[in-house]
């Protein structure tokens, strides 16, 4: 991917954001929503795979048919609301391997707290998608890219839904080499780093927690 910012603006991306921001929205709904806009970013951020050949037989005979080249991509979720995120992109790619990435948001500091970590091996000839519904202050998103790299990924993408301008300045500075697939880009951060509009707590909308 060449630009830092990626927005995918496709109606149907649009359509179901709308729903998913609107505070009468069900639990039920928001899942399904999440795991549906997860499935239409994952083909946007996979456009450009290294492709290669193989050769096959089909009923009429053989030929030399694409197929993607390398190791397996690795999907990075970042606990806990990174997994609405993943169930969705794991349908679209099943064979991907899973890490996760727990990170927690001290409500005082806004920093992250790292409290688990676990990530399939071979990290550096891999594609890694770090998967994040929230973009908002960015802290969480650079600590877990800052251990994704210590682990040796070098070619890594970030995947969101929705990105407040500060977190994307913040990614940009820490991480320039990791481009951002998001749906929205919204207006601000409040003063406790929620995103504005936004739509509320993405971890409790899609568990039904408070
Ligand atoms: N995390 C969320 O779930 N929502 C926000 O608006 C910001 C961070």
């Amino acid at each position: 991917m060449k630009d830092h910012l990626n927005l995918v603006e496709h109606p149907l991306v649009q359509h179901k954001l709308t729903i998913m921001r609107k505070k009468e929205t069900s639990t039920n709904s928001f899942r399904r929503l999440l795991r549906e806009i997860s499935q239409l970013l994952a083909y946007e951020i996979t456009r450009e795979l290294d492709m290669t050949t193989c050769q096959i037989e089909t009923p009429m005979g053989p030929m030399k048919a694409p197929t993607i080249a390398g190791r397996k991509l690795a999907l990075i979720s970042i606990l806990r609301a990174g997994n609405g995120l993943l169930d969705g992109v794991l349908e679209l790619i099943p064979a991907a391997r899973v890490g996760f990435v727990g990170l927690y948001r001290d409500e005082e500091t806004l920093e992250p707290v790292q409290y688990y970590y676990k990530v399939p091996d071979h990290l550096e000839s891999r594609l890694v998608i770090a998967v994040d519904p929230m973009l908002a202050t960015g802290n969480s998103a650079i600590a877990a890219i800052d251990l994704l790299k210590k682990s040796g990924a070098n070619n890594i993408r970030f995947m969101c839904l929705l990105a407040a301008p500060e977190g994307i300045a913040k990614m940009k500075a820490a991480h320039p080499d990791v481009p951002i697939v998001t749906a929205a880009v919204d207006e601000m951060l409040n003063d406790i780093g929620y995103i504005v509009p936004g739509l509320g707590d993405a971890g409790d909308r899609m568990y039904g927690t408070k």
